[in-house]
């Protein structure tokens, strides 16, 4: 894991100051990269970017002030953002209103990408790279897209009907990619998910071989995701594979919610999730186990607030992300959620997780390591800064815990 709080970017953080509001350095970053993922970034030249997918996706990637950071770029309402990046003399950075807020980075194109394997698929076909991730859905199809199960927010199916990706990557294509990955871009780890499968261990067995190649191949940590199998044995077999990680996705705490948004795990339910994840982190270790929580689906925030404390109780990271609209996907006229909304439900997560002691910076490989796509490391980072002195933002109470302030707990 990165030693950085806001994720493993390869580059040094940033050393700006606090800003005119009197936040420090983290609360200010914080601040502005939430907003970026909300109101999204204009930008003057396409930049590297993420599109389709599993999940949520459709994001620019950057480093903002040294931060990694996925923000929309492609979306309409990104077009509206007060928030644009500009090309400078030497570099590029943020700004609004005119005023330069920090520094930027845009990702380049991989070394890799310019590869293809003896059989003629290009390497980016195989895996993409997302900032300093490995990424790959290994197989890009799902027993519930085109169907009335499919995942309102996801876009599996579009990568693959733009012939930006093949349907299924094989153990030996992912190695071979995730080599030079690491040899020519730095990869640090890997994050494998795939599509659910018709079967009863829904893809998970699959996925995990595959990254239990990448792992032997390339001596990268690997994150694997797949839905709660039906026998909960598989995630054992999972963990005895070498797999590092797993991300075991309800996506949301609103059970209303998840059966209007993802009707296939509705039907596992959150109760079958907190079963899939109790026997997750018995084989993987506290911290190892994350979940995405979407954030802006029309969800009930308590809920939110009182699921994330539940997971976090049993070791599992709920990774809090802001919903991204994908091209293609059956969300794709929603707009991100607002960046107070997102920040709100960031300070009620983050003091649960940091008295429990879990936290970005202890998982090995994933999402969850990475945190380009989410503001939540960043408010961790500003409560730690704070329970430095540098904050009246956060307090440390006479037990020497950290607290930020809790918004609301109803
Ligand atoms: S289970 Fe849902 S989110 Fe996952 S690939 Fe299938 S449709 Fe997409």
């Amino acid at each position: 894991m990165d030693e950085s709080p806001t994720g493993a970017t390869g580059h040094p953080p940033g050393r700006n100051g606090g800003d005119r509001a009197g936040r420090p350095a983290s609360a200010r970053l914080a601040h502005l990269i939430t907003e970026l993922q909300g109101y999204g970034l204009r930008v003057e030249v396409p930049i590297e970017s993420r599109q389709g997918g599993a999940g949520p996706a459709d994001a620019g990637m950057l480093w903002i002030d040294g931060v990694a950071a996925t923000v929309p770029t492609g979306a309409g309402y990104a077009q509206a953002s007060p928030y644009v990046l500009q090309a400078e003399d030497d570099g590029w950075g943020v700004y609004r209103d005119g005023e330069r807020l920090a520094s930027a980075q845009p990702f380049q194109r991989p070394r890799y990408y310019d590869l293809t394997t003896s059989g003629g698929i290009p390497y980016w076909q195989i895996a993409l790279l997302h900032l300093d991730s490995l990424a790959s859905t290994v197989l890009q199809t799902c027993a519930y897209w085109g169907n009335s199960d499919q995942c309102a927010f996801c876009g599996i199916g579009v990568t693959l009907a733009n012939g930006r990706t093949i349907a299924k990557k094989t153990p030996e294509m992912l190695a071979e990619v995730a080599v030079a990955a690491k040899n020519l871009d730095g990869a640090v780890d890997a994050t494998l998910t795939t599509g659910s499968t018709a079967t009863p261990d829904k893809g998970a067995l699959y996925v995990a071989r595959c990254g239990q190649a990448v792992r032997e191949a390339a001596g990268l940590p690997v994150e694997v995701q797949f839905e709660p199998p039906r026998d909960l044995a598989v995630i054992d077999q999972v963990a005895d594979m070498g797999i590092d990680s797993v991300g075991i996705h309800v996506e949301t705490f609103d059970p209303q919610v998840l059966a209007r948004v993802a009707p296939a795990k509705a039907r596992t339910g959150i109760e079958g999730y907190f079963r899939a994840w109790e026997r997750a982190v018995a084989a993987f270790g506290e911290g190892q186990v994350s979940t995405y929580v979407i954030l802006g689906m029309g969800e009930d925030p308590d809920l939110i607030a009182e699921g994330c404390r539940r997971a976090i109780d049993i070791g599992v990271y709920p990774f809090v992300v802001p919903l991204r609209p994908t091209v293609g996907s059956l969300m794709e006229n929603m707009v991100a959620p607002p960046a107070e909304y997102c920040e709100t439900i960031y300070r009620r997560v983050v003091p649960y997780l940091s008295a429990r002691g879990l936290g970005a910076r202890g998982v090995a490989a994933g999402c969850a390591r990475c945190q380009a796509c989410s503001a939540i490391s960043l408010h961790e980072a500003s409560l730690h800064e704070a329970s430095d002195g540098g904050s009246h933002e956060g307090r440390t109470d006479a037990d020497g815990r950290i607290h930020l302030p809790i918004l609301s707990n109803r």
